[in-house]
């Protein structure tokens, strides 16, 4: 399903190679860990599942930047080796379609509303949290554990 009004916003490349750089230095909050199972390991940069036996980077990202009441950071994963930024951003990405949660913030960065995707098509959440014109942007989670997946902007 092609998407209009909105588009996938995958974890920017500089953020994802600066990740890379600072494990590579050892640094005790970035951990490389290698895939032992083939979904439980989400790459936000190619958005696509990491398979049993490739490395990546566990590292915290503020998805909330500080300074804020819904400020939040959290445990990511990123391919250790260079991978390809998801490309399809009008499309949402098919190998996260189940298992999140996705939430609605406004300008101010205020979480406005949440919602678990329960066997329902993401797209038709989107396009509902959307429809409150205070929904300044998206933010796609892990509903079992959390973490931050990806982004939705509107365009
Ligand atoms: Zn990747």
């Amino acid at each position: 399903m092609k998407t209009s009004n909105y588009r996938v916003a995958p974890l920017r490349t500089e953020i994802a190679e600066a990740a890379r750089r600072t494990a590579q230095a050892d640094a005790a909050d970035h951990a490389i860990v290698i895939a032992d199972s083939p979904n439980g390991y989400p790459c936000r940069h190619c958005l696509r599942w990491a398979q049993p036996g490739e490395r990546l980077v566990l590292f915290p990202f503020a998805s909330i930047a500080p300074g804020r009441p819904y400020s939040e950071s959290g445990p990511i994963f990123v391919h250790a080796e260079p991978c390809e930024r998801y490309r399809l951003t009008n499309q949402f990405p098919g190998e996260f379609r189940q298992g999140r949660a996705i939430r609605a913030y406004d300008s101010k960065q205020n979480m406005i509303a949440g919602e678990v995707v329960n066997g329902n098509e993401p797209e038709a959440v989107i396009e509902k949290l959307l429809q409150n014109p205070e929904t300044a942007f998206i933010q796609v989670r892990s509903a079992s554990r959390g973490c931050y997946t990806m982004g939705i902007e509107r365009v």
